[in-house]
């Protein structure tokens, strides 16, 4: 064979090879991976794969080469296969019909629901697409690409097919969701550290500052080229003590983060208080790196809270503290004078009569007048007292470090001077005054209720004593008020329980009979020191509660004398005692009468003894009283006779029976002799006017003496009898009359 045809032959030959090759390929794509079988190979498929006859009718010898070469093919396959299945990429062939020509591992993971190669190969891929993008037709675009919500960088190619018709293409499709996600994450937290309202700080272990954000920059006033690398001194406002670093510290490494309100210093100077959160920042092995602090403006905050706190503890009106503001003031004031041993004032100042100011020209100008008292209230205060509004017309004066009350007063004297000088109010000239109430740390009180109580009620008896004065707190009072209120109540209930007893006191006549007896009240459960007539019957009758002890007294005494009367004790009457609340009320007579009536004594058998002022007060009504009752055989008698405005004149315009001569009067007869003429003249006196005389309190046999000598028609004393129970006195009487009987 000549070369050069030898060489075309060869040639040929290469070319038939690769031409083979190629439909080899596409043979075994089209029936899998198996190795070709010889009945396979009918004529047409052999006219196919040599269509211009090179390899002629050497059937058998290109079956054993074909075979030959699908062999190492298909091991080559399997090779690349492998390599195709470990690419961390979808890869997918789609034919020119729109079926999946092939697929890697990943692919059939991600697109196709992790299905096996031959339930996907083959078939059309908007059937066995799991994406719902791809299985509505859609093809990835080169580029990066959104399917079933991850996202994708995609590269296509195509492979031409062995003719026009059959291209196929080929797309590669790799997961860049976690890149992408993170890289949006960066840029987020560029985005976010750049204009976040917060400023950020984050300082390296060394506690320099490495990276801070345009709004820490803002709130400090610092350029970031000035705070890079500095320590936090800088920033430093002096007003945290060390300790509270050293705390905040140990608090960031015991939980990791610490949050709170702290002050920095402006490059200006200035304060500014911020919401600080300070976070440890640590690698992915645990290490701690840095700090991190977001920082909050809480300036504006502050000022609001201010503002509200400032409404919450003043007077809307005067701008002056409320209540609530005194109160932590006083407190704050007791602390600080007990721990300096020091004094302080609390005055208490109330308007006189503020009510006629609002009554008359009304609330508008009731509030102005207001304002400008509270004006003039703080021009006389030192800067260290506290003036406050505690009521509408009330206000305090917590005036500290006082030498004594006169520095009180001195200032109760200015405040009254001051509201003397009219106040000008939309035309109106307005004055007032002012009562005063004081009290003193710590005499007049130990806690900030009791000194307000006793410097109100100080004010109450300023007010007392006439208005337009000042008075301090006094001790005894409030205990007299205190020991008065319970004797009251101990009263009100006697009264209730009817916790009383009479006893009955002799009366004689000039022959040493005993002719009567004098209902005298005991209340032998009262407290001690209040359980005499003298002491609680001032109490029932300012109580008024003398209206149904009277009652009692009265119904016990008409009930006794009838007792006595029936056993025979020969007593002409029993002589009560009547209180003026009792004879002053309507009703007195009238339920006198019923009284006698109901008992069964036919009127006579009672005296009642009223004291002279009783009955001067208006003499035509107590005419009128003591007629009716002398009517119904009442008996009259005036009481301690000589120690009121005694006028004999008027007396004898009242229908009275007796006169009792007062026992201050007997005391001193015979030394005297004053008392014994101005006794024996009343006396005198009363016989001529018709009415017979007792004589109180005899003790002594000259007394008696005397006053026999003068006329006395009848006599009481202890010299005779002491007021006795009613059953001692029975025994006493009986025993008497034996004697002399
Ligand atoms: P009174 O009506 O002038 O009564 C006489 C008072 O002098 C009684 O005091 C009596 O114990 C006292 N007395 C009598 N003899 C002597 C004496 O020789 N020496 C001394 N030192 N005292 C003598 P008492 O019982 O303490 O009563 C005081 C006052 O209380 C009475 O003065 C009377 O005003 C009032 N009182 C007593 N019981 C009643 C009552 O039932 N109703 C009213 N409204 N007042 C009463
Ligand atoms: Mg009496
Ligand atoms: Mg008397």
């Amino acid at each position: 064979m000549p070369p050069d045809t030898a060489r075309a032959d060869a040639e040929r030959y290469q070319a038939a090879i690769r031409y083979i090759r190629a439909k080899v390929d596409q043979l075994l794509t089209l029936m899998g991976t198996r190795p070709l079988r010889h009945e396979e190979l009918d004529d047409d498929t052999l006219l196919e794969l040599d269509p211009i006859g090179i390899v002629g009718d050497s059937f058998g010898q290109v079956i054993a080469h074909l075979n030959e070469t699908n062999l190492a093919l298909e091991l080559a396959r399997g090779e690349i296969r492998a390599i195709f299945d470990a690419i961390p990429a979808a890869v997918i062939v789609v034919g020119a019909d729109d079926r999946v020509d092939d697929c890697n591992r990943q692919a059939r993971e991600w697109f196709f629901g992790a299905a096996e190669a031959d339930q996907v190969v083959g078939r059309p891929l908007t059937e066995v697409c799991v994406c719902a993008e791809l299985s509505h037709g859609r093809r990835p675009e080169p580029g990066e690409t959104r399917l079933s919500g991850r996202i994708y960088q995609v590269v296509t190619s195509t492979v031409a097919g062995p003719d026009a018709a059959g291209g196929k293409a080929v797309y590669l499709l790799f997961d860049v969701t976690p890149l992408k996600q993170a890289e949006t994450g960066l840029r987020l937290h560029a985005k976010v550290f750049e204009h976040l309202g917060e400023g950020i700080m984050i300082t390296d272990l060394d506690d320099r500052i490495v990276e801070v954000n345009p709004a820490f920059c803002r709130i400090t006033g610092h350029d970031e080229a000035d705070l890079l690398g500095q320590g936090q001194e800088l920033l430093d406002s002096g007003l945290h003590e060390p300790a509270f670093f050293d705390d905040v510290g140990r608090r960031v490494r015991e939980h990791g983060w610490w949050k709170g309100e702290v002050y920095l210093r402006r490059r200006d100077g200035g304060i500014v208080p911020l919401l600080r959160t300070i976070s440890e920042v640590r690698d992915q092995t645990g290490g701690l790196t840095h700090h991190l602090s977001i920082l909050t403006d809480i300036t504006s905050l502050k000022e609001t809270q201010t503002r509200l706190d400032f409404l919450a503890h003043h007077d809307v009106l005067t701008s002056l503290p409320n209540r609530l503001l005194f109160n932590d003031r006083l407190e704050q004031a007791i602390a600080h004078a007990v721990r300096d041993h020091d004094r302080f004032a609390l005055l208490f100042i109330d308007l006189d009569r503020f009510k006629n100011i609002n009554d008359s020209l009304g609330h508008h100008i009731g509030d102005l007048f207001l304002v400008e008292v509270a004006e003039r209230m703080k021009t006389l205060v030192r800067r260290s007292d506290t003036v406050a509004r505690v009521g509408g017309d009330e206000f305090v004066v917590l005036m500290e470090r006082v030498g004594g009350q006169e520095d009180a007063f001195r200032l109760a004297d200015k405040v009254i001077a001051a509201l003397k000088q009219p106040i000008q109010v939309s035309g109106h000239e307005l004055h007032m005054g002012c009562s005063i109430g004081i009290a003193l740390f710590p005499e007049d009180g130990e806690d900030a209720i009791a000194l307000m109580k006793n410097a109100d009620s100080a004010m109450y008896r300023a007010k007392d004593a006439g208005r337009d004065g000042y008075a301090r707190f006094s001790h005894e009072l409030s205990e007299d008020a205190r020991a008065r209120l319970a004797l009251e109540n101990a009263l009100r209930v006697a009264v209730r329980d009817e916790d009383f007893e009479l006893h009955y006191q002799p009366i004689l006549d000039a022959g040493g009979r005993v002719v009567a007896a004098e209902a005298l009240v005991r209340w032998p459960n009262g407290p001690e020191g209040a359980n005499q007539p003298g002491q609680f019957i001032p109490l029932a009758e300012e109580t008024r509660l003398i209206l149904a002890l009277g009652d009692w007294v009265l119904r016990e005494a008409v009930e006794q004398y009838r007792r006595w009367r029936d056993a025979g004790l020969g007593l002409d009457y029993l002589s009560v005692n009547i209180s003026a609340i009792q004879a002053g009320h309507p009703n007195f007579a009238d339920r006198m009468i019923a009284l006698l009536d109901n008992s069964g004594l036919d009127g006579g058998g009672i005296q009642i003894e009223l004291t002279e002022n009783v009955l001067m007060d208006d003499i035509e009504y107590s005419r009128a009283v003591l007629e009716h009752l002398r009517g119904h055989g009442v008996r009259t008698a005036i009481d301690d006779f000589g120690t009121g405005h005694s006028s004999l004149a008027y007396l004898t315009r009242l229908p009275i029976d007796s006169l009792k001569v007062d026992r201050c009067f007997v005391r001193d007869i015979p030394a005297d002799t004053n008392a014994a003429a101005i006794a024996a003249a009343v006396i005198g006196l009363a016989r001529t006017l018709g009415m017979s005389t007792i004589a109180e309190g005899i003790e002594t046999a000259e007394q008696e003496a005397y006053l026999l000598g003068v006329g006395c028609d009848c006599l009481q004393g202890f010299r005779y009898g002491r007021p006795m129970p009613a059953g001692v006195f029975e025994d006493w009487l009986r025993n008497r009359a034996g004697a002399t009987g």
